[in-house]
């Protein structure tokens, strides 16, 4: 029987993964995924999601043993050292073929091709497959094979060609033996420990499957009401899982698809919204194929990287720290630095406070987002901030600028949300938690670092300015 060797990364599970079911029906598989926690630091990734990684290999592993499918976890330090480490593995169980399921980003697909002419020049087989996203990229195009940049039109068309594909997911791989000793992931990697946030996030397939299964029972047919506020769990937190791979975007779309009377659009309207949101997923990753700069820290509209952004490293560190003196804005950052996650109104509201109010450059806001996301998706996260920043494609137009006293009002009108987050503000009134500042401050929660009015004018002043050019 021919030994073939399944290269798990951003798809760490069993069910819905082409590259591993593939394998299995044609020989005998071992598994292998890389450690590198290098790159993982040069790709400034955070600490939670490292640690929830390494989670689900373990649970992926497990599951792979029960199977009697080895899993071999390897240090590999680099992208550079790839090549070597994985022809170095395939060689050593005598594989006639490596298979493994694309990633998007520049750097992973360059690391790929390498690994791949590397394994061809030793004369193994590569099987490629797809399954971070539910269509490949590169297959969403306008009829004149020209790609989107507007997500309107883009949804309209993946919905027209899913309705003709289908949503197909693979089963788990037939068993191959008798179970075998499960392969453990170290409890520490570089200088974090795999424990890191397991208390909020339950990391492997099962928990994702889970999370998946309850979501439309309940939340999702309050999810147009419930989505926007923050005090409430009203939207999936699937993230983690379809940043990590432990779910794949096909099984979500299916069980949403099947909860909405087969229908991508025109059912439940709050199933049509969470698709929707599952096809900003797809929109943000078939752009960043499309247009690699992205991935050079370019903005996808040139002509916005010769704003004259600002670099207070003071102002920076004031809004991480989540001190900004606008209690809205502040307990999305102290929410994301206590959990590794942010409410997706949040995310919006800080994002625009960053690059619109202070006019930091939106950049270095995009990698302090990476550097604590447990669910931290270059895609996701850069098409998050370019919208905010309206330096993006389809984004937010320049003019509009949220108001973090009014996004409070219409999203947190009690400052329950506010109240959680912030210590200082335990104690404070509805009308306190908008804008303590009115009420001669509270407490020791700091005064405003900005006059909102003013920074929004200054802000304007410059967009407008460099339009005019
Ligand atoms: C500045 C900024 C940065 C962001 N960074 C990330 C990131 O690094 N990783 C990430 O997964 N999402 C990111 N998002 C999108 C969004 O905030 C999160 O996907 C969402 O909050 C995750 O919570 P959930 O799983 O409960 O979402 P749900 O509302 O349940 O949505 C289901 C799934 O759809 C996808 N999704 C939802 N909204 C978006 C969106 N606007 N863009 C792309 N995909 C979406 C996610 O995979 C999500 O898990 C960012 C948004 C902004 C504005």
């Amino acid at each position: 029987m021919s030994q073939h060797l399944v290269w798990l990364r951003t798809d760490l599970r069993i069910l819905d993964n082409p590259a591993l079911f593939s394998a299995a029906e044609s020989g005998h598989v071992t598994a292998l995924f890389l450690l590198t926690p290098e790159q993982w630091q040069i790709h400034g990734i955070a600490p939670r999601k490292i640690a929830f990684i390494l989670r689900s290999l373990d649970v992926v592993s497990e599951q792979l043993a029960e199977r009697g499918i080895e899993t071999k976890i390897i240090l590999s330090s680099r992208f550079e050292d790839a090549p070597r480490k994985v022809l170095e593995v395939a060689t050593s169980i005598q594989a006639t073929s490596v298979f493994w399921n694309d990633e998007i980003a520049v750097d992973e697909q360059r690391r790929d091709d390498a690994v791949a002419h590397a394994l061809s020049e030793a004369g193994i087989n590569v099987t490629r497959h797809h399954a971070f996203t539910s269509l490949p990229p590169g297959s969403v195009r306008k009829p004149d094979g020209s790609p989107y940049s507007i997500f309107t039109p883009f949804k309209k068309r993946w919905i027209s060609i899913c309705v003709d594909r289908g949503i197909h997911t693979f089963p788990m791989p037939e068993s191959q033996g008798p179970k075998t000793p499960a392969t453990k992931a170290p409890v520490t990697v570089g200088d974090v420990a795999k424990s890191l946030g397991s208390e909020n996030w339950p990391a492997g397939e099962r928990e994702g499957l889970k999370l998946l299964d309850r979501f439309p029972d309940a939340a999702i047919l309050e999810y147009d009401n419930q989505r926007d506020l923050p005090d409430l769990e009203g939207t999936s937190k699937l993230s983690p899982h379809l940043a990590a791979g432990t779910l794949s975007a096909n099984h979500c779309l299916k069980a949403a698809y099947a909860c909405n009377g087969h229908r991508l659009s025109g059912g439940n309207p709050n199933i049509d919204t969470w698709i929707s949101e599952l096809i900003w997923r797809e929109f943000y990753n078939h752009i960043l194929v499309e247009h690699p700069r992205l991935a050079m820290s370019r903005a996808f509209r040139p002509e916005t990287d010769l704003l004259p952004w600002n670099h207070s490293r003071e102002q920076l560190e004031r809004w991480q720290r989540g001190e900004t003196g606008f209690p809205f804005v502040d307990a999305g950052m102290r929410q994301l630095n206590a959990t590794g996650w942010m409410h997706n109104r949040l995310r919006m509201v800080t994002a625009q406070f960053l690059a619109k109010h202070l006019f930091l450059d939106w950049r270095l806001g995009e990698a302090y987002f990476m550097s604590q996301l447990v669910d931290g998706d270059f895609a996701a996260n850069n098409g998050g901030w370019q919208w905010s920043a309206s330096t993006g494609t389809d984004a937010v137009p320049y003019f509009r600028i949220f108001n973090p006293v009014r996004q409070a009002e219409r999203f947190d009108p009690q400052g329950t949300f506010v109240r959680r987050m912030i210590p200082e503000l335990a104690e404070a009134s509805p009308k306190q938690t908008l804008e303590p500042w009115k009420f001669g401050g509270v407490g020791n929660y700091p005064a405003p670092m900005i006059d909102l009015g003013e920074a929004r004018d200054r802000t304007l002043a410059v967009w407008k300015l460099a339009r005019a050019k």
